[in-house]
This record gives structure tokens, C-alpha cells and sequence, in this order.
């Protein structure tokens, strides 16, 4: 049964990612969800992971392998923002959110594909956001990191696509989270006013996009940049 794959979802305490693992298990899935505060979902292993920190992924890995086996669709979520504008960005609210967002997603590429590579399956989704191609002020820091795992998920369509590995990027617009709920209200109505279906998006819309590019009917989708945006980014 395709749907009982094993699927690693990391930063599924909350927001997007909880919502994924939730999405995945009940499609009857085997999850996995890295986690440093709170915890996962019931019927998901909750492993503990910092993705900034090489040692606890592979000890992440190593767990989930024993529990469930090999890591067949892994869903790089784990994110953070460190908004300033650029005259005010130090160095830390740069290398923070590149080592997390960027190489944090390297750490957790690299590790999970070479099972697949051996057992000539695997489907990688990499999370980033509208902003990443379409540029925010306050966000150079991580419109930077978003738009670079568009280059991560193409390299990578293209080293593994003969070994039915795909590779695939889902771009979130404007989602309720913990993450945007400390955006002022006027932002947040700017954003609004922008967005073509004229609301903002909600945790299950993203997730049900990762879940059809970790489906069987998607196997001949890699390199894409599947957005789920209400339209914001339009023609980027
Ligand atoms: P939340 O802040 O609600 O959740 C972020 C998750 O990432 C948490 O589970 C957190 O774990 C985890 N995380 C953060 N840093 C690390 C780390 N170093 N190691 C391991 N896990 C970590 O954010 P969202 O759910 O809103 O965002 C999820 C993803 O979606 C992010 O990549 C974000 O950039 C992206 N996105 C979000 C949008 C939005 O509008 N909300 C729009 C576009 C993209 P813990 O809490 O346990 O520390």
C-alpha cells in the first residue's frame, strides 16, 4: 500500500507542519515529526531534532529507521523568521534563520536521500514561502533562504530523477500561524488586500498540497513550485 510509506515531517509541534503529520496519518501513513518544544500529534513518533545540529538529526534518523523504517517521504518544514529591515539586520537574525531554514534543510536533504536513492524511491518536499520569490521588505534574511531551496529542490530533480527520487517546493502565501500572528494588523490587511481569493490561507491547505506531491499520481512532478497562496505571488 503506497499510503502506509513512511513520512518524516520536521517541525511538526505546530502550525503547518502538525497540521501535515496530522494530514499524512490520517491518510493512513506512517509519520514521523521532529519536534524541540511541545510534541507531535498522537499516532505520529515524535523525535527530538534540532536541524541546526548535524548530530541530533542523524540521531533523529537512526530512531525513526529502527522504529519505522527508512524515510520515504520527507517533508522539510522546520522554519523560523528573524524580520528586520536590512539596516537593522545583525549578523545573528541572518546566520540564525540561514542555518536553519537553508542549511538546516541541507542537514535533513542530505541524510534522508541516501535511503532513497538505495531503494529507488523517494519524494522530497521543501517548504518555503511567496515571499521567497517575490521579495519582502523586513525579510531579507529569509526571503533569502526561501528562494534558495528552489535551486536545493531543482539540483536535486535533477541528480536523483533517475532514481525516482522527485523533488518538489510548495510556496505558502500568507497562512495563520503562530508565525504570522505576531504581524501588525495593518500588515496583515495589506497582505489581504492583495490576495486574489481575498482571505488568508489555513494549515490544511498546505498540508493537502504536500500530500499529493507525496502521492503515487505524482510521480512524474519534480522541480516544481507548487504554490498555495490564494494567487499573492501570481506570475512570479
Ligand atoms: P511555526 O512557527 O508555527 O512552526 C515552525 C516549526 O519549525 C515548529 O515546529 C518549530 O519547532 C520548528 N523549528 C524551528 N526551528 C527549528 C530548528 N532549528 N530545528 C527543528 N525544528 C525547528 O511556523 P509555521 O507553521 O507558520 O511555518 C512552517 C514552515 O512554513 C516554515 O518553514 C515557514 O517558513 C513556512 N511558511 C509559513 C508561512 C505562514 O504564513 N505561516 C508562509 C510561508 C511559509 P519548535 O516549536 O518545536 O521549536
Amino acid at each position: 500500500m503506497a499510503e502506509s510509506r513512511v513520512v518524516l515531517v520536521t517541525g511538526g509541534s505546530k502550525g503547518i507542519g502538525r497540521a501535515m503529520a496530522e494530514t499524512f496519518r490520517d491518510a493512513g501513513y506512517r509519520v514521523a515529526a521532529t519536534y524541540r518544544s511541545g510534541g507531535v500529534p498522537d499516532g505520529v513518533l515524535g523525535v527530538t531534532c534540532d536541524i541546526t545540529d548535524q548530530g541530533q538529526v542523524d540521531q533523529a534518523f537512526s530512531t525513526i529507521e529502527a522504529e519505522l523504517g527508512p524515510v520515504e517521504i520527507l517533508v522539510a518544514n522546520a522554519g523560523v523568521t528573524r524580520d528586520t529591515l536590512l539596516m537593522r539586520m545583525s549578523d545573528e537574525d541572518w546566520d540564525t534563520v540561514i542555518d536553519t531554514n537553508l542549511t538546516g534543510t541541507f542537514r535533513v536533504v542530505r541524510r534522508a536521500t541516501r535511503p532513497m536513492m538505495r531503494n529507488r524511491f523517494g519524494r522530497v518536499i521543501l517548504i518555503s514561502s511567496v515571499v521567497g520569490l517575490l521579495g519582502s521588505p523586513g525579510q531579507i534574511n529569509y526571503a533569502a533562504s526561501k528562494s534558495a531551496l528552489v535551486g536545493m529542490a531543482r539540483s536535486l530533480a535533477r541528480e536523483l530523477g533517475s532514481r525516482n527520487v522527485t523533488a518538489n517546493v510548495v510556496a505558502p502565501g500568507f497562512i495563520e500561524t503562530d508565525m504570522t500572528a505576531v504581524l501588525p494588523e495593518e500588515t496583515i490587511a495589506g497582505y489581504k488586500s492583495r490576495i486574489p481569493t481575498g482571505r488568508l490561507g489555513t494549515v490544511d491547505d498546505v498540508a493537502h498540497a504536500a500530500l499529493f506531491l507525496a502521492g503515487e499520481h505524482a510521480g512524474y512532478i519534480t522541480g516544481a513550485v507548487v504554490p498555495v497562496d490564494g494567487g499573492l505571488g501570481m506570475g512570479h
